[in-house]
């Protein structure tokens, strides 16, 4: 028999742990900056207008229909989601270095890579994969799980609540050559800190001279900044320089298309190489997702392939991460005006400095659980708030109750 009882009790993942909690909570004050997921200014979903329009025109299309996709995904949005990262004009894309294949949003593009690199990168002793010191909980059980040793590298400065970056090119000169790097492209979660265009250049100098293999994750492009090209500009320039890199592309945030799945995983050649590289990794990524998925789902695929592929309904697009990005910083410079004019001991500047979904408040465990029992204010025990759980009816709460809690 299957010894099910051998199988241990497995902890609640924290996160929806924290989110079930929230739900209990019948406290009409309460406030959620737990989960990454965008809100309005009324705390609700938000389903982005040029979403809306897009799946109009597919509910009316009458050749519509459920057939399976391609293993390979949607041909028309892997096109798509290699100029939105690579920029339209890449020498990568014309010169068929890259590899493209649609995969189950940000997570399924790192599984995907995971596998791909356990299998083919020096299977017989392979190199640990760098993640950042703190980096998103889930990267380490999606590299474990295919058995790749994890190693780390110093990220955050709990003095400046900034970059460490001393520490972090310190790490990664150290690292032996061939190790590969995880990257967050934009919008260091849990952090919201990332490194200036010039850190950047410095990081792939390094990497350039100690062999390292540049693994990003891309999960909010367009979310942090507002401006697609530059929250891309990391991976551009990695992918100028001629790196063999990947990237997974995720869409559940910039399309606000979470629980639909969308996602893109990309192989690029070595500059040096030819589009014969692509191609034979495009064949064994196709072996890979047959066994693991048989081919993605297709409905979150077909929204953005039909906003990415039309000019029109892309520059609304544009309008709409404006929105969203935009409410999410004017929220940021709300609550650091509301701290300073408190007088909240301690500095707040980098409640402003940081960018994206979160805000790495620096508050201890010991306060984020008095937010939680004495104003029913929730966010990660590691002092990670979701920006966008903040609105212009909360926001003043929240400064009080921090205040209250850092005095
Ligand atoms: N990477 C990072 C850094 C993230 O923050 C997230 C979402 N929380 C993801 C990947 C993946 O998200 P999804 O699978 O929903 O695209």
């Amino acid at each position: 028999a299957f010894p099910a009882s051998t199988v241990p009790q497995a902890p609640e993942d924290p996160l929806f742990g924290l989110m079930a909690a929230y739900k209990r909570d019948t406290s009409e004050k309460k406030v959620d900056l737990g989960i990454g997921a965008y809100r309005d200014d009324n705390a609700k979903p938000w389903v982005l207008p040029v979403v809306k329009k897009a799946d109009d025109i597919l509910r009316n299309d009458p050749n519509l229909n459920h057939e399976y996709l391609p293993i390979a995904g949607l041909p028309e949005f892997t096109s798509a989601s290699q100029k939105l990262i690579f920029g339209s004009d890449s020498q990568a894309i014309k010169d068929g270095r890259v590899a493209s294949i649609q995969a189950i949003s940000g997570t399924g593009s790192l599984h995907l890579g995971a596998l791909f690199l356990r299998k083919f990168y020096n299977p017989a002793n392979p190199p640990s994969i760098y993640l950042s010191n703190p980096t998103w909980a889930n990267h380490h059980q999606i590299f474990t799980n295919v058995s790749l040793q994890l190693a780390h590298y110093p990220y955050f400065s709990p003095q400046t609540r900034g970059l460490d970056f001393t520490g972090m090119l310190a790490a990664i000169s150290a690292a032996p050559t061939g190790s590969i790097i995880l990257l967050h492209a934009c919008a260091h979660n849990p952090t919201g800190v990332d490194p200036t265009q010039a850190q950047w250049t410095q990081i792939a100098d390094v990497m350039e001279q100690k062999g390292l293999f540049p693994f990003f994750d891309n999960a909010y492009q367009g979310f942090a900044s507002g401006d697609l090209d530059r929250d891309a500009w990391a991976i551009r320039h990695f992918v100028a320089r001629g790196f063999e890199l990947l990237v997974a592309q995720s869409y559940a945030k910039n399309f606000g298309l979470y629980g639909e799945r969308a996602g893109c995983f990309h192989y690029v050649a070595p500059a040096t190489a030819s589009a014969a590289d692509a191609s034979r990794v495009a064949s064994q990524l196709a072996i890979l997702q047959r066994s693991e998925i048989s081919n993605p789902p297709a409905y979150g695929a077909r929204i953005a392939s039909t906003v990415l592929n039309n000019g029109a309904l892309f520059a609304e697009w544009k309008e709409n991460l404006t929105t969203m990005s935009g409410r999410l910083i004017g929220m940021r410079a709300e609550l650091r005006g509301l701290l300073e004019k408190k007088g909240t001991p301690g500095t707040w500047n980098h409640v402003t400095d940081q960018i994206g979904m979160f805000s790495f408040t620096g508050l201890s465990e010991k306060q984020v659980g008095l937010l939680r029992e004495k104003w029913h204010v929730y966010m990660t025990k590691n002092g990670r708030a979701s920006v966008a759980g903040l609105n212009s009816r909360n926001v003043e709460y929240v400064a009080e109750a921090i205040d209250d809690v850092v005095r």
